[in-house]
């Protein structure tokens, strides 16, 4: 991808996507975001444009493609909540689906023939075998998961008919924060683990309740692979060149390759913060596998992905500084 061409980055404002586009900006592209702000915050997108708008609108969509010489889109726009998905499929599927059609079609429509799309290893549900590589069967166990695996097939079909070409970056667990600050973990409501732990450790909430102490691993609770925020973001830059390169559909796992259970990573604050965490025993949540750990030996081999921040203690502690100076 050559550099300051203009790249579209649906859901900018939010969190991974936010990390993207200063990733983006530092590497040269320009960008243009288009974010309806549901979720997102304006404040945290440092781009050349932020357009405030829904992917529901097909007009909007004509007009930034007519007006912009887009060379490839980032599409972070989605719902993700797993339990939200269940009590609202309908939700999930308009915006996660139906939405990303219209984006699908505006591009082929204005022939802009490259997308980096997030998955998530939701698409796979319940792990027949750790770690998981990309050909895991993918059986999603709720309406979040399907929605994503609905467009990863729909992609492969619209590469077959249009000759769209598309990476799928299927993330494990993101956490933490950009380490030069101003951005971060902050969504409302709050439903992850280490934004949880730091409210905690900041009396924002009285106590994490861990979700489970009786699953099948050496402490009794979940045991989930921490990708740290910016090498996320790093690996959609990687993505980009890799689809000018090669102009070749593909699709990788990113995470770790290390598991942390939740006392690990509530300990691991712990010592990070130097403040008292109380902690609730409560039931399992609904949905949860117990250990989810994936390999990226893929991305790493194939499009040379290197994760900087890949401790615990590094995810952990860019989260709280980012958490001290925007919570406190
Ligand atoms: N978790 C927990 N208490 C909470 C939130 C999460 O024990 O208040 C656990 C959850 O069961 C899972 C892990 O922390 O095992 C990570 O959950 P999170 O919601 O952060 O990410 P997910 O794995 O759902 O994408």
């Amino acid at each position: 991808m050559k550099t300051n061409s203009t790249i579209l980055v649906t859901g900018g404002a939010g969190y991974i996507g936010s990390h993207a586009v200063r990733q983006l900006k530092k590497a040269g592209h320009s960008t243009v975001v288009l974010d309806n702000l549901v979720y997102g915050h304006k404040e945290f997108v440092d781009s050349n444009e932020l357009i405030t708008g829904d992917l529901s609108d097909k007009h909007l969509l004509t007009k930034i493609f007519s007006k912009n010489k887009i060379a490839a889109v980032m599409h972070f726009a989605a719902y993700a909540l797993v339990g939200e998905s269940v009590a609202n499929p309908s939700k999930y599927y308009q915006n996660n689906v139906a939405c990303t059609l219209n984006l699908l079609d505006a591009m082929i429509e204005h022939d802009v023939k490259k997308i980096i799309f997030s998955s998530t290893c939701a698409t796979y549900g319940e792990p027949v075998e750790i770690p998981i590589g990309e050909n895991h069967p993918q059986s999603p166990i709720n309406p979040y998961g399907r929605t994503k695996l609905a467009v990863e097939t729909i992609l492969r079909d619209y590469d077959t008919a249009y000759e769209l070409k598309s990476v799928c970056l299927r993330y494990f667990n993101a956490a933490g924060a950009d380490p030069d600050g101003g951005i971060g973990e902050d969504h409302d409501p709050e439903t992850h683990l280490i934004p949880l732990v730091l409210d905690a450790a900041l009396q924002i909430r009285p106590a994490i309740t861990v979700f489970g102490h009786d699953y099948p691993t050496e402490d009794g609770t979940c045991i989930r692979d921490y990708i740290h925020v910016t090498d996320l973001a790093d690996a959609h830059l990687l993505a980009l060149t890799y689809l000018s390169k090669t102009n070749k559909s593909d699709v990788f796992n990113l995470g770790n390759g290390n598991g942390f259970s939740v006392d690990q990573v509530i300990e691991t604050a712990k010592t990070i913060t130097g403040r008292a965490i109380p902690v609730t025993r409560g039931a399992r949540r609904a949905g949860d596998p117990a250990v989810l750990i994936g390999s990226s030996e893929k991305a790493r081999r194939v499009l040379g992905w290197k994760p900087k921040f890949n401790s615990l203690d590094q995810i952990v502690s860019t989260a709280w500084n980012w958490h001290q100076s925007r919570f406190k």
